[in-house]
């Protein structure tokens, strides 16, 4: 064992699985800035306060934070999600709404690792702040589900909820509070202990004991005004409008107060319950307030890259791209032809490898093969002292004439010939 490894929670992505990992990235950035989609890079560390400020009552806040207090005495945390900084730099940038954004980076959580759950995490998001409107909340949800679609993934599960206007959130959370303390006696421990905190929270609960009084719980359904009635009815009438199938989940509760109207979450329907959230997000107000901006109405998701691509794995699609190139250039002269060929070949456009220390011609044609080059350029002094340069076909089904002859090319024409043989 290495004396220094990663530690818990944190991983090395390594190629070919690096390559992945940054396609979902493009794959994620097409989608939404077809939509008109800006990217925010914002810093990796902020002052704790802006975290503190999306909720005290969430284990991510209070339990998770990667917090320390920097040389200049200030506590600054490392980002445990998005959605705070990116509210922060609407504050302090006023950007024109509606502000549409999206990001892509890093998350940090305590958390205890397993598969799926990580302390070092990656997410896509988007964010919309200054617009209250449905059919946004239809985009949203939309563009997260073409994403998917683009990956290839199937099985993926839409659930959507309403938490209804502030008011209609705040008499069902006193109801639901009620409900849980007139039958305490039949909750979990732990139950217990979340609904002091936060009642909403004790439906997320997947304990078997809470099972039977959580299903019997009041449904914020009963709850809604006209105005949370109407928003959600359109909602759902957009995604039908859209072909999205949807499931409505009454449990789908988000806990922290900001929320409001419209949540969701996509489901990994491959993946183990506890971990099988792939993303979600939903609408939330007071989020920009509360950082010191204009009441702001804000919405968005967040996608887990590292779950999702485990659900890439399960479906078998979305896989890493080979790490190819197309020619891999053999010098048996010492090794300068090779340099100053690969150097015109890249420039060209034609991806070129080639082996190093002036290895035997069987050594570097072995390495050859091992790139996944379709051709091997092959130069000894016979080919220098004629003009030409070998070009040997390693993958006779990829080449044009599908046989793959081996044929000697004047230098000058070796570029023109690959471009052609390569296209
Ligand atoms: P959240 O910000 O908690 O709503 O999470 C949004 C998405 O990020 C989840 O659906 C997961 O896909 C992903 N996620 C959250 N926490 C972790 C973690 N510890 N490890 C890996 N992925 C995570």
């Amino acid at each position: 064992m290495p004396e220094f490894q990663t530690s818990p929670g944190m991983r090395d992505i390594l190629p070919p699985e690096s390559a992945r990992w940054r396609r979902f990235v493009e794959v994620f950035a097409l989608t939404v800035e077809r939509a008109g989609y800006g990217q925010v890079i914002s810093p990796l560390l902020e002052d704790l306060g802006v975290f503190q400020r999306i909720g005290d009552a969430t284990d991510v806040v209070t339990k998770e934070m990667y917090d320390f207090v920097d040389k200049g005495g200030r506590h600054i945390a490392l980002r445990p999600e998005l959605t705070a900084s990116v509210c922060r730099a609407f504050v302090q940038h006023r950007p024109v709404t509606p502000w549409k954004v999206w990001y892509h980076g890093s998350q940090f959580r305590y958390e205890k690792p397993q598969r799926g759950r990580y302390r070092q995490f990656d997410q896509v998001g988007i964010e919309v702040l200054g617009a209250d409107d449905p059919n946004l909340d239809v985009e949203i949800i939309a563009l997260g589900w073409e994403f998917y679609r683009a990956l290839g993934l199937t099985q993926v599960k839409l659930l959507v909820n309403s938490l209804g206007e502030p008011e209609d959130r705040a008499r069902y959370v006193a109801a639901l509070a009620a409900y849980f303390e007139a039958n305490l006696h039949q909750l979990s421990d732990d139950s217990r202990t979340t609904l002091q905190k936060n009642p909403l929270r004790v439906l997320d609960s997947k304990r078997e004991q809470d099972a039977a009084i959580i299903a019997g719980a009041p449904r914020i359904a009963e709850f809604y005004s006209e105005k949370a009635a109407a928003h959600f009815a359109a909602v759902q009438t957009g995604l039908a409008a859209l072909g999205i199938p949807f499931t409505v989940e009454a449990k789908l509760v988000r806990g922290l107060d900001y929320y409001r109207h419209t949540t969701f979450e996509y489901q990994g329907l491959t993946l183990d319950s506890a971990q099988n959230a792939l993303g979600g997000g939903g609408r939330y107000d007071g989020l920009v307030e509360s950082l010191g901006g204009p009441a702001t109405p804000g919405i968005g998701f967040a996608l887990g890259l590292d779950r999702t691509l485990l659900a890439c794995d399960d479906e078998g699609v979305f896989a890493a791209p080979a790490a190819e190139v197309s020619v891999f250039v053999v010098d048996t002269t010492g090794g300068a032809e090779a340099l100053a060929l690969t150097t015109q070949l890249r420039a060209a456009g034609i991806a070129a490898d080639r082996a190093y220390e002036n290895r035997s011609m069987k050594s570097q044609m072995k390495a050859a093969d091992r790139s996944g080059a379709t051709y091997a350029v092959i130069i000894g002094t016979h080919e220098i002292e004629a003009g030409v340069a070998v070009v040997r076909p390693l993958r006779a089904e990829r080449t044009p004439d599908g046989e793959g002859t081996q044929s000697s090319v004047p230098r000058n024409l070796l570029i023109d010939h690959l471009q052609k043989a390569l296209s």
